[in-house]
């Protein structure tokens, strides 16, 4: 037991399908378990609680996943409770990462966000509009607290120093198996990489025009996939599908395209890009045949940054500088 790695998963703000992916490993993680003693990880495999955690000595814990954003004063605090006391500190997935989908909420205010969440759906029964309130006494006896709300959404490494980075929502288990046999045997690249093969998604695709020695030709169409069917055996960017598998790290095997969907860049950016949204915008507007292609990519996509920025508008330019008013 002495000579096992101490290792810590912790969920912040995400939707624990990176942790499921994690446990999807089934026999790939019992193997890896005889290599790890588990010291928190809750609640998925571990009956522990945060003050479990907090009890801990700083740096005891060897190896630490965190998979979610920082969305609540509750994740910022137990992110950085989980970096103290962890030596590496691993972010794990597209929201740890980048920010994930739920950073798209910065392009709204908390009014907006709020009023959508716990008024408007056609399941909420809310005529008063009650919002969730950080502090509330109950029955005017009980003190009741809940996390207050971030003023918009942050990466890990936004938060607190970060070791490695794994992308995907989820991370494809995969890509986790080998990621975690690195990380238990000690193979691992310099602090600060992203744990990835270096492939993009192109590279892995079945359908890439170079593997059946097609030439790659400039785009002419722009087509949803609400749209239409793709052809099933074609690239779809050649078939004016927007797909971001050309700069995307291609870890996951291309799972988006074996289901004949484009690939909307959860794996991230390949190694040494800076802005993934403002890359995946040259890599589709350089792919088009004329002005008037591009004026219909524009029409059709009424917001661009949703596109682009899916899964990365927190750890983007543009993200870092929108910040919806706290107190809207
Ligand atoms: S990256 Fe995807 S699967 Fe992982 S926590 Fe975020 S939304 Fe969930
Ligand atoms: S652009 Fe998309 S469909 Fe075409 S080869 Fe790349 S990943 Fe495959
Ligand atoms: S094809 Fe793209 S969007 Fe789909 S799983 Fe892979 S990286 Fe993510």
């Amino acid at each position: 037991m002495a000579d096992k790695i101490k290792f810590a998963f912790l969920l912040a703000g995400g939707c624990a399908g990176c942790e499921m992916a994690l446990v999807d490993l089934s026999e790939k993680l019992v193997d890896a378990l005889e290599h790890l003693e588990v010291v928190f990880w809750a609640p998925t495999v571990a009956d522990v609680k945060y003050k479990d955690l907090e009890a801990m000595p700083d740096g005891f814990i060897d190896l630490a996943f965190v998979d979610g954003m920082i969305r609540n004063s509750e994740n910022e605090h137990m992110v950085k409770v989980l970096r103290a006391k962890s030596k590496v500190l691993v972010a794990f997935g597209a929201c740890a990462t980048l920010g994930g989908i739920a950073a798209l909420g910065d392009l709204h205010t908390k009014a907006e966000l709020f009023d959508q969440a716990y008024k408007n759906t056609f399941s909420t029964d809310n005529p008063e509009g009650v919002w969730p309130q950080p502090q509330c006494l109950f029955e005017g006896k009980y003190d009741l607290t809940l996390p207050s709300f971030t003023s918009r959404c942050a990466t890990i490494d936004q938060l607190v120093d970060v070791d490695y980075y794994v992308g995907g929502c989820p991370p494809h288990h995969d890509f986790v198996a080998a990621a975690v046999t690195a990380i238990v045997s000690g193979n691992l690249p310099p602090k600060g990489a992203w744990l990835t093969s270096g492939k993009a998604v192109c590279d892995v695709c079945k359908r890439n025009p170079a593997l059946s020695d097609q030439q790659r030709l400039p785009v002419g169409d722009v087509i949803r996939t609400v749209e239409g069917r793709p052809d099933e055996t074609k690239c779809l960017l050649q078939q004016g599908y927007v797909c971001f598998g050309p700069v995307t790290q291609g870890d996951c095997n291309a799972s988006c395209l074996n289901v004949n969907i484009p690939c909307r860049g959860c794996g991230g950016p390949m190694p040494g890009v800076n802005d993934f949204g403002a890359r995946c915008v040259t890599a589709i507007a350089s792919s088009l045949k004329d002005d008037a292609t591009a004026e219909k990519l524009v029409d059709k996509y009424n917001n661009m940054a949703k596109l682009v920025y899916r899964y990365s508008f927190s750890a983007s330019t543009l993200g870092k500088k929108q910040r919806p008013d706290p107190q809207a």
